[in-house]
């Protein structure tokens, strides 16, 4: 289908995208357009203006210090994939290697995705587990969400609609820790029916000290595994006790489609929890 008509600005500094959303009631924010402009097609979305973030530096790049990721909300997903300071955080290349296609990695962002919240997007999983933080620039200044209060509904986060997300800050666990991705794809789209999560610190001997777990595809929101993360604190990392620790996720809620049906959903995520977890406990023994 044709989208219905509408204006488009592409301003080069943020005040003045600011300042086009303030002024343009039911404006959109367009970042890669991967997930809006097929929303404008099939007129889910008729905004009256697009405003294109594209060409405003200070909302792109990636750098790593003090042992936080600081991650621009219109990265794209291929530099993700590619960066070299995440040469020591291997979960940024599992998420992102797994998203789409070339073209969908190339022009699709890590903000958009968090922005437009699809229940089967992978970065929610991500930033979740990671324990990160978005800054949102409005019309009064800039406010910080932590992960666990962004995601509010089905494709409904914490961003009013004349905010811009502008950068996310993960932390990055480095000493005796490791985190991993694992998802099943959806075989068309790529789009995760499950996908996991996990950053794991181990303690001086070998047991799991810290964990955190990130689920997205399963729920309608995404959501942190506390259940599990408070079995795994404390066990040694022995595969096939974690197998049986990680089975039940007490927080499901899960959704049933085309794909599977919310109960092979609920048995997936058991699985998938596991192997994120196993895989992180592996990076973390060698770290
Ligand atoms: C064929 C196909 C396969 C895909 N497969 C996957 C997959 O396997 N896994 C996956 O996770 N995703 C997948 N996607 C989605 C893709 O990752 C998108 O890039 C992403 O969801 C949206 O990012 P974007 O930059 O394209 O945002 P846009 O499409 O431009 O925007 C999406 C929404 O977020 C809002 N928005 C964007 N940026 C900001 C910002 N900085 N501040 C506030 N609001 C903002 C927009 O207004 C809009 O409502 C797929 C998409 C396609 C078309």
């Amino acid at each position: 289908m044709i989208p219905a008509e509408f204006e488009y600005r592409a301003p080069a500094t943020l005040d003045e995208a600011l300042g086009l959303l303030a002024a343009t009631p039911d404006a959109k924010i367009l970042a890669g357009g991967m997930s809006l402009i097929p929303a404008l097609k099939h007129r889910l979305a008729q905004p009256p203006l697009l405003v294109d973030i594209g060409r405003i530096a200070e909302l792109e790049g990636v750098s790593v210090r003090g042992g936080k990721a600081r991650i621009g909300a219109r990265t794209t997903h291929a530099t993700l994939l590619r960066h070299p300071d995440f040469a020591e955080a291997p979960i940024f290349a599992d998420t992102a290697s797994v998203i789409g296609d070339v073209q969908v990695r190339n022009r699709g962002s890590f903000g958009g995705s968090l922005a437009h919240a699809d229940p089967g997007a992978d970065w929610p999983a991500v930033f979740l587990a990671l324990d990160g933080e978005a800054t949102l620039a409005g019309p009064k200044g800039r406010r910080t969400l932590r992960a666990r209060d962004f995601f509010v509904g089905m494709m409904s986060t914490a961003l009013a609609g004349d905010e811009i997300l502008t950068e996310l800050v993960l932390p990055l666990e480095t000493k005796r820790a490791g985190a991993a991705y694992r998802k099943l794809r959806q075989p068309a789209s790529g789009f995760a029916v499950v996908g996991v999560a996990a950053q794991v610190a181990l303690d001086r001997k070998g047991r799991i000290d810290r964990v955190a777990i990130g689920v997205t595809g399963v729920n309608a929101v995404p959501f942190r595994a506390l259940s599990v993360e408070k079995r795994l604190v404390g066990q040694a990392p022995d595969s096939a006790a974690l197998r049986a620790l990680c089975a039940s996720v007490d927080e499901v809620d899960a959704v049933g489609d085309l794909y599977a049906s919310a109960e092979y959903r609920a048995h997936l995520c058991g699985v998938f929890v596991a192997r994120a977890v196993v895989e992180a406990i592996a990076r973390a023994a060698r770290a």
